[in-house]
């Protein structure tokens, strides 16, 4: 024999269905809002090289830091493509490197170790 729904029941379960069908679409929701945030972030690398530091360790980056690296130099006469610790782009890359640290150089950078080339 069916047992008859009372209304009290169909509420509740209507309740609880439409329940987890919102918290399925927030969900979903972010996870497709991360997933384009991070295809910008990586179409950003992709425009600029020069900002990519993904294959760099913590300490590499700290490096960077420390000899107060910037990728615009505050004097332009003093920058990395005429400093002799720059090394220019190679195998097709669109940025420079240094020779106290890892990571892409720009050529138009600068940090407080600039030393006159040749
Ligand atoms: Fe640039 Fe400094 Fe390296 Fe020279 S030492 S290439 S100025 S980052």
């Amino acid at each position: 024999m069916q047992k008859a729904y009372s209304r009290r029941e169909f509420i509740g379960k209507t309740f609880l269905l439409g329940s987890v069908l919102l918290s399925a679409a927030i969900a979903l929701s972010e996870c497709e809002s991360k997933k384009s945030s991070e295809k910008e972030e990586k179409k950003d690398l992709k425009a600029d090289p020069c900002e990519d530091l993904s294959g760099l360790s913590k300490n590499d980056i700290e490096a960077r830091t420390k000899f107060a690296y910037v990728k615009k130099s505050p004097l332009p006469d003093k920058i990395c493509s005429n400093c002799k610790l720059y090394i220019p782009p190679r195998d097709g890359k669109e940025c420079g490197e240094c020779l106290l640290f890892k990571g892409p150089v720009y050529p138009s950078g600068y940090c407080t170790y600039w030393a006159p080339a040749g």
